[in-house]
């Protein structure tokens, strides 16, 4: 067996959502998935493509329409700009990590990953053998560039992972922040990732690396539709880059996955032409539900930064004295409530859980008379 493979574990989300399932009337806030239906016009595109017969493999780096069709989204919705040949379609963005990290990192090499993190990169990074140097945040979860800075002129580190808005933290950069990123990458010999599933999911100003055209040669962006579209069994994704390292991560996409599925990115396709309207009302519920959580939270003292984008919440439960583990264990036995202890993200979300809110007002509303309850019988003090 592959002996890197030793430290890997099966995803916590998975496990916890696993569990959950096992207590019957539980109620679940474990899921990273939008609980809206994929827009008609979506679906519709898909059932065509199998009906005109687009069932076929593509070419690796996906169909040129939807390739253009990203570019101009990207540079009308966030000012980020690709040419359609500097970006290659893939199987939801968790393809197109693997893809970029199998073709960045060499075993023993550096990278730094914040903690806590999706856990993907961390995994990945250790299966290419890699070694995983981590960086904290600061309290409110935004970005210590210091920390990066140092740990970079300390360690020779030559990778850099972002993601923004984050998961689990809802975390996002803002303009001031994404400057001295931009200025510090300027400086330094380094490659960095960005990964931002959640762009189409913000509550305020987007701010990204990848809209600073001088270090364009120094970012790789890895985005998809899984969320903005709320499409994630279709699988598409995608990575945009420069030549540099499109040709060899196309070395790794085309060797594992050929293409993704034709049909999947010919309902991506209608999906930015027709459909980012039910994006944009998807992307307004979640904010109504994270300021109903927010206010939930606030009323029973827990303590809690606000979330600027994705659908997650990421508080603190440290004042409980309880491991993240035995605290989200605890409530799900009791309370029947499964939430994902915060050390599935990595050491430093020790002391945390995540709650996602791509639930029902109802169940939402249900959700948190569990928790209030749970923390007034058992922490009472507190
Ligand atoms: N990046 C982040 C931050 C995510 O949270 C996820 C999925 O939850 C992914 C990437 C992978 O997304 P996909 O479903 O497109 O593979």
């Amino acid at each position: 067996m592959n002996e890197n493979l030793n430290e890997i574990q099966i995803s916590g989300i998975r496990r916890f959502a696993s569990k959950v399932k096992m207590v019957e009337g539980a109620l679940s806030l474990t899921i990273g998935q939008p609980d809206f239906d994929m827009p008609v016009a979506v679906s519709e595109a898909m059932i065509r493509a199998i009906k005109e017969h687009k069932t076929v493999y593509t070419s690796n780096e996906g169909i040129v329409e939807l390739r253009d069709e990203i570019c101009r989204y990207l540079k009308n919705t966030f000012d980020i700009e690709y040419d359609k040949d500097e970006v290659c379609l893939t199987v939801g963005g968790s393809e197109g990590l693997f893809s970029v990290l199998n073709a960045l990192l060499n075993p023993k090499d550096k990278i730094l990953i914040s903690s806590p993190a999706y856990p993907a990169y961390e995994n990945i990074a250790k299966m290419i053998g890699a070694e995983v140097v981590n960086y904290g945040l600061n309290d409110d979860f935004t970005i210590n560039i210091d920390e990066i800075r140092e740990k970079i002129e300390k360690d020779n580190i030559k990778y850099l992972m972002l993601s923004f808005p984050s998961n689990p933290t809802g975390a996002i950069l803002i303009k001031k922040q994404r400057d001295e990123l931009a200025d510090l990458i300027k400086k330094k010999n380094i490659v960095v990732i960005t990964d931002e599933m959640y762009s189409g999911i913000i509550f305020d100003d987007y701010y990204s690396v990848a809209q600073i055209k001088e270090i364009k040669d120094k970012i790789i962006y890895v985005s998809g539709f899984s969320k903005l579209l709320s499409m994630t069994g279709i699988r598409v994704g995608y990575v945009a880059c420069t030549e540099k390292y499109m040709k060899e991560i196309m070395k790794v996409h085309q060797y594992n996955v050929s293409c993704t599925s034709s049909i999947g990115q010919y309902g991506a396709l209608e999906g930015l032409r027709s459909s980012l309207d039910d994006a944009e009302i998807m992307r307004k519920s979640f904010e109504r539900r994270k300021n109903y959580c927010m206010k939930r939270l606030r009323d029973i003292r827990i303590e809690v930064n606000e979330p600027m984008g994705a659908f997650y919440i990421f508080p603190s439960i440290k004042k409980f004295n309880m491991t993240s583990e035995e605290f989200c264990e605890k409530l799900l036995n009791e309370e029947k409530l499964g939430c994902v202890p915060g050390n599935a993200f990595g050491k430093l979300g020790e002391g945390y859980m995540r709650i996602s809110y791509c639930y029902s007002d109802e169940e939402l509303k249900e959700a948190f008379d569990r928790l209030e309850r749970f923390i007034k019988k058992n922490f009472p003090n507190c």
